[in-house]
């Protein structure tokens, strides 16, 4: 069973009302049984929403109340995002889920590489608000070319 961030599988979530379809991922529900989530929708924020960015730190910190996540607008989001992270967290206990696959770059599911706050399109080392409280949680998070990767190895 894997958590799966809701955009890569052809949900209309992101901030900017699209998705990230990955079609090789799909692929995996014939394997595995995919839950989608997305923290950002689930925590209230609309869809449409303006884009945000981890300002201070990354998913840990803003965790530790040492950063926050803002809008493109400067709306301090933070509450929002954390809220969202603890509803995923709810499903993860609920279904006993180990691994998830996250969306990387975003505030939220970022795995490897978040923005760095700046809003200039230039990328930091770090991960998204619910990513951070999962892995805290004990769930091992991937990106989904870490997992696609994986399965060709198998
Ligand atoms: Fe996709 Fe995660 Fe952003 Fe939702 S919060 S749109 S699941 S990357």
């Amino acid at each position: 069973m894997f958590l799966v961030s809701a955009c890569l599988l052809g949900l209309n979530c992101r901030y900017d009302g699209g998705n990230v379809l990955s079609r090789k991922l799909i692929q995996l529900a014939k394997r595995y049984t995919l839950i989608p989530i997305c923290p950002e929708q689930l925590s209230g924020l609309p869809t449409p929403r303006e884009s945000c960015e981890i300002v201070g730190g990354d998913g840990f910190d803003v965790l530790k109340g040492k950063a926050k996540v803002i809008s493109r607008s400067g709306l301090d989001l933070t509450e929002w995002f954390v809220r969202g992270a603890n509803e995923v967290l709810k499903l993860v206990k609920l279904f006993g889920i180990k691994k998830a696959v996250l969306k990387d770059l975003s505030p939220s599911c970022g795995v490897k590489m978040i923005y760095d706050g700046t809003f200039s399109g230039k990328l930091k080392r770090g991960v998204g608000v619910t990513t951070a409280l999962l892995i805290l949680n004990g769930v091992e998070v991937l990106t989904e070319e870490e997992v696609l990767n994986k399965e060709e190895e198998d």
